[in-house]
């Protein structure tokens, strides 16, 4: 079990690296971004534990360039709290799981062997809902064969809708999937995120695909389904 620490800050990542390492894997460590993506290239990893804000290249876009390379190991991308981080985004560029610091080393590790033991990043395939395509992969959205643009946290609501499709999604389902569980959200910042997608993915069709469920959320579901 060989796993890649990608930290700049040198005290965390000789902590993480000694953890792992008592736990029984074997742990390479680097501390720059340039070098993470050129060692996760060159050598088999089981999961690799990378950074954010690195120097060289931050971890969005050494997970970027990794996934471009169909290189499918497993990442846990470490973040600050201070807001620079955006969740969707993160996963957009094929992290497949995220932690905030300052995080607790149980956490860390039971995280770790999870993506471990899923053996590869989750796929998350394309949705079709009527004309309406959803990819996750790339992040892209359209009706029929117009494209849609879409915020992060817009596409990050619509994905989620998607993947339950036909279902009711609550309002705390989709706060804590799209929202960061502490994040102190506006209360209505979930009518914000649904009025401005209606606005780009339905309205203009003269559609119905987001579906308010008085009491209980929302449901996507093509035409009055
Ligand atoms: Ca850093």
């Amino acid at each position: 079990m060989r796993v890649l620490v990608v930290e700049d800050e040198r005290r965390l990542a000789s902590v993480v690296q000694r953890g792992l390492e008592a736990e029984g894997y074997a742990v390479d460590v680097c501390h720059d971004g340039r070098h993470g993506l050129w060692m996760a290239l060159e050598q088999p990893y089981q999961a690799i534990v990378l950074d954010l804000m690195l120097p060289g290249l931050n971890g969005y876009r050494v997970c970027e360039q990794l996934r471009r390379a169909d290189v499918r190991t497993p990442v846990l991308m470490l973040t600050a709290k201070n807001g620079e981080w955006d969740e969707a985004e993160a996963l957009d560029t094929g992290a497949d799981d995220y932690l905030t610091k300052p995080f607790s080393y149980v956490v860390l590790l039971a995280r770790l062997r999870a993506l471990i033991r899923r053996g590869g990043p989750v796929r998350r395939p394309a949705l079709q809902i009527g004309d309406l395509h959803i990819d996750p992969a790339t992040r892209r959205c359209r009706r029929g064969e117009e494209e849609i643009e879409l915020t992060a946290k817009e596409f990050a609501v619509l994905a989620h809708l998607g993947l339950r499709s036909g279902e009711v999604v609550t309002r705390t389902d989709l706060l804590e999937q799209v929202w960061d569980a502490h994040h102190e959200a506006a209360s209505n910042i979930i009518d914000v995120h649904i009025r401005a997608l209606r606005r780009k993915i339905d309205i203009p069709f003269g559609r119905t695909t987001i579906h308010t469920v008085r009491g209980a959320g929302y449901r996507l579901a093509d035409g009055d389904a």
